[in-house]
Parts: C-alpha cells; sequence; structure tokens
C-alpha cells in the first residue's frame, strides 16, 4: 500500500491566493460588466529593463552556435553572475561575502522553501506572524509541527509582529534554532533597522541558532541607514543565510532567477555538538537536486549589473514606491491607519474589521483586489496588505474607487 506524507494532511484546506481568485472569479461572474483592479496578488507588472532583453536576446544567440554553445551549467550558478552579486550585492556594502559563496537558483520561494531539509526534525522554529507562508508549510510537510489549531500550528514559535512593536518582533522567550526574517516585510511592508538585526544577530550568536534571511525586497530600499544585506551587521556571517530574488527588484517573477548566499563561516550542529559546515551542505543538496538555471535567464540577471541595468531597476524600483506612497496616503486620508509603503513595496491597512469583511467589501464596492492579513497569520486579522505592482493609472482610479465607497 502506498502510503501519504500525512503531514500534507495538516496543510491548512486551501492556499490563500486560490480562495482570493474563487472570490474574484465568483464576482466577475455575477457581474460580467464590471473591471477589477487587482493590488492584491505581489505580482510585477513592468516588463524586463531594456539592458536584461538586450543581453537575454544575445545569450539566446550563443545558444545557436557550437562555438558558443552551453549545455549542463554549474549547478550553483555561473561565475559571471555570482562575481557581478558578490561585488555590487555585497562588496560595495562593505561586507565580505565571495562569489563562491552564492548559489544562484530558480527562485526565493524554492530556497526558503528547500533549506529546512538541511536541519534536524527536532529543532525549535520561530516565524514571524503575520508570516510569508512559505517558511511555514514548508516545515508543516516536513513533520516538524503538530496541527492546526486556532490558526496556529503546535510546536512552532510564532514571533508576533504587530502595531506595537512597529512590525518588527521582539526576540523569544524561549530557545529557538532556526529564525525566520523577512525584511523589507511580506506583509507588512515593516522594515529593520541595523539595531534591530544586530539584536537578533546577537541572540543567534549567543544560542548557536541560525538565522534565516529573507531580504526578496531590499531592491526597495532608498534610506542608507537601512541595512540591505544582514551582513551589514558584525558576526551576520558566521549565523546567518540571506535570499534574495531578481522576481521584484527586475521584473523577474517569469523568468526566474534568485540567490542564496550562504556564507562558509555558517556553522550546524550534530547532535553531540559537533559543527558541520552549512555551506558544504547545501552545495550537495543543490548539485544533487537542482539543474541550475538557464544560461539566457543568467545573462539577463547580469545585465541588471550594468551600468544601463542598474539605472532601469533603480527607476522600476521607483515607478512602484511612487504607488507605494500615493497608496499610503491615499488610504490614510480617508481614514486608515496605514504601516509599510516606504522603502517597501506593501502597504498594511489597518481595516478596522474583520479580513475578509474588508476584502468583500473592496471588491464589490470598489471592484479593487486586495489580500486578507489573516491570511498571513493570526496577527494579519483586521488588517489588509495592498500592493504597489499595478500601473501609476490603475492605482489612481483604484483610490478613487475605495474613497467613493469609503464615504
Ligand atoms: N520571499 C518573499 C518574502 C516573497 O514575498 C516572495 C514572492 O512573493 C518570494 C520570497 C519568492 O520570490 P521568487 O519569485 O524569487 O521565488
Amino acid at each position: 500500500m502506498i502510503r501519504v506524507n500525512e503531514n500534507y494532511l495538516k496543510l491548512k484546506a486551501s492556499y490563500l491566493f486560490s480562495d482570493i481568485a474563487k472570490r474574484v472569479s465568483e464576482f466577475e461572474k455575477k457581474n460580467p460588466d464590471k473591471e477589477i483592479i487587482r493590488l492584491g496578488i505581489g505580482d510585477v507588472t513592468l516588463p524586463l529593463p531594456p539592458a536584461c532583453i538586450v543581453a537575454f536576446h544575445k545569450a539566446v544567440d550563443d545558444m545557436a552556435s557550437e562555438k558558443t554553445f552551453r549545455g549542463y551549467g554549474p549547478e550553483q550558478g555561473y561565475d559571471f553572475l555570482r562575481e557581478k552579486i558578490a561585488e555590487f550585492d555585497y562588496r560595495s556594502r562593505g561586507t565580505t561575502i565571495s562569489a563562491d559563496e552564492i548559489f544562484v537558483s530558480d527562485g526565493a520561494k524554492c530556497d526558503t522553501g528547500n533549506i529546512q531539509e538541511l536541519f534536524a526534525d527536532e529543532i525549535v522554529i520561530a516565524v514571524p506572524d503575520p508570516v510569508y507562508p512559505v517558511y511555514v508549510d514548508t516545515n508543516v510537510m516536513a513533520g516538524r509541527t503538530g496541527e492546526n489549531r486556532d490558526d496556529r500550528y503546535q510546536g512552532l514559535v510564532y514571533l508576533d509582529s504587530t502595531e506595537s512593536n512597529g512590525f518588527v518582533p521582539d526576540l523569544p522567550g524561549e530557545k529557538v534554532d532556526l529564525i525566520y526574517l523577512c525584511f523589507p516585510n511580506n506583509p507588512t511592508g515593516a522594515i529593520a533597522t541595523k539595531e534591530d538585526l544586530a539584536k537578533w544577530v546577537r541572540y543567534a550568536r549567543d544560542n548557536r541558532a541560525l538565522i534565516l534571511y529573507d531580504a526578496a525586497y531590499e531592491s526597495f530600499i532608498r534610506d542608507d541607514s537601512i541595512p540591505r544585506t544582514i551582513y551589514e551587521i558584525d558576526g551576520a556571517d558566521e549565523v546567518a543565510l540571506e535570499f534574495r530574488s531578481f522576481s521584484k527588484t527586475a521584473g523577474f517573477t517569469g523568468t526566474r532567477c534568485a540567490f542564496t548566499v550562504v556564507p562558509k563561516k555558517c556553522r550546524v550542529y550534530t547532535e553531540k555538538g559537533e559543527e558541520v559546515p552549512l555551506h558544504q551542505l547545501w552545495l550537495r543538496r543543490q548539485t544533487t537536486k537542482f539543474n541550475g538555471v538557464s544560461y539566457p535567464v543568467q545573462r539577463a540577471a547580469e545585465a541588471v549589473y550594468s551600468d544601463e541595468g542598474r539605472k532601469q531597476v533603480r527607476e522600476l524600483g521607483d515607478y512602484y514606491l511612487e504607488n507605494a506612497a500615493n497608496i499610503r496616503n491615499g488610504m490614510s486620508t480617508i481614514g486608515f491607519s496605514c504601516s509599510g509603503g516606504v522603502n517597501s513595496p506593501y502597504i498594511w491597512i489597518n481595516g478596522g474589521r474583520d479580513s475578509w469583511a474588508f476584502f468583500d467589501m473592496l471588491l464589490e464596492k470598489a471592484c479593487v483586489v486586495c489580500t486578507p492579513g489573516s491570511g498571513f497569520g493570526k496577527c494579519g486579522q483586521g488588517y489588509v496588505r495592498i500592493s504597489a505592482f499595478n500601473s501609476h493609472e490603475n492605482v489612481e482610479r483604484a483610490l478613487d474607487r475605495i474613497a467613493k465607497a469609503i464615504k
């Protein structure tokens, strides 16, 4: 008898975004003449930067000639891309991360989901609440939690991110081994200062814990006093991995390219307390289970770091940040308490009622789709997330409609 991995049966019945899609499609069926503006799911709307397109085309041409054709590439990524990442994302910020500590992949979702394979079953895991669901669900699938009761999985330590701590969680009251952090945060849009991150790095060092730092939205940081990478904190390279993505940075959500930094100094421990370098384990995992990212895609990603590419990527981010500022201002003006939306593409809005009730109201009265905060965890109840990934025109129209609906 082929038996199921029963951990999958513990997963909450449906995925947030399929619930949203269902409600939106029912609304569309009932109201075929109404035009919906989507500010829900965090997908980008602008095309790839022109520098990436040129490099992409050229790399496709390379594949047409025997001299320049590439077959299987290195699973960790081509050196041409890893070198650029190390130079522009890390050395330029005064950190010592080197190219061979960078693992190019097809997504921060896959990497943040797969990394848990390297850790023992019995570890204590801390996740933020609200949370990017991948951190939780992949640990549920792996059997590191009990059942879901009252919207929380037994066995996980939840780090409440609320208005009272500015959506930057406090250190846990109990000892944890693995800590997921995400800044700029999805869904709250919160930012961590150097002091905030230093506190977590100190905790991890004191407790031989590991931080999984998801910096998928790093490119939206404009304030230079905010750390762009956790490695700006002294000692973080011994206790933290960092996940980055070209998805939101450069419009690669459909093209697929990301990377994970696994510093050589990072250690995990056997039951007896012997040290094992994490870099070696991730290399082993990736070379066994992953084929690498296609050559043309890595060339397109490399172009992000060219002179024109850097300028175009910045403009891309600025475009969405202008939306974010307008959404935050617009929603505040009509009386909602908002956070995020500065150095971040997400605005976290206290709707003053049940998250789904607010979602339904916006859909029915304004034909605007947002994301109910409760879908990201218990602490998200009462909030909705509005995303800045849309055109200026649509954001303006959406805000106009919401203002009218609220009156
Ligand atoms: N991490 C966070 C916090 C995200 O919000 C997302 C995408 O929405 C990802 C990772 C996934 O990024 P990628 O497209 O590289 O898989």
